[in-house]
């Protein structure tokens, strides 16, 4: 309860961003603040250890920076899920439902060795398509989903429910 109410209280509401209507969460005061921060990665690194998972997905590109830091503390290695295109490898692909059009993320192809279980962290769980499309990637390169950690989820948007079959049973936490 700690935990939650210094996080909450260094996420800033920014109204009509990126575009009217949206109250977007920006986590950019927390990430200057190296107690909430420190904080952050220490709770993130616990789900790692409870989850055991071996290896922690960071989503492009929030996601990177939370993510970093817990897999450092958590002696695993990181592995990023990015937007199409940026990879130099050979990637795995999976696209995914927008509001309004579609996504695609990627993955190297050998980032995950079979059976290996994977986190997978992001700042914020809005409508879920990110995490649930990542979902997919991690199963098609053969490891298991250890679960998903976020730092917020927006419940309004329902994402967990989206994203409830992709986790097979998966833990879903939100700080
Ligand atoms: P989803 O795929 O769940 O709809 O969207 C999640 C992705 O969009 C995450 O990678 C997250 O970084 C970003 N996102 C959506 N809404 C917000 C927000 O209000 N604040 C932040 N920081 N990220 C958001």
């Amino acid at each position: 309860a700690a935990l939650r109410e210094l996080l909450l209280s260094r996420i800033a509401d920014v109204p009509d961003y990126p575009k009217p209507g949206v109250m977007f969460k920006d986590i950019t005061p927390l990430l200057a603040d190296p107690a909430a921060f420190g904080a952050l990665t220490d709770a993130l690194a616990g789900l790692c250890e409870r989850h055991g998972a071996d290896k922690v997905v960071g989503l492009e590109a929030r996601g990177f920076i939370l993510a970093a830091p817990v897999a450092v503390r958590a002696g695993l290695g990181f592995v990023p899920v990015r937007k199409a295109g940026k990879l130099p490898g050979t990637t795995l692909g999976q696209s995914y439902e927008l509001e309004y059009g579609t996504a695609e993320i990627e993955m190297h192809a050998d980032a995950l060795k079979p059976g290996e279980r994977v986190l997978v962290i992001d700042d914020v769980l809005a409508t879920g398509g990110t995490a649930d499309a990542s979902l997919q990637l991690i199963r098609r390169a053969g490891a298991e989903v250890a679960g998903v950690a976020v730092l917020m989820e927006l419940g309004f948007l329902a994402g967990r429910q989206r994203l409830e079959p992709g986790l097979k049973g998966a833990p879903l936490e939100a700080l």
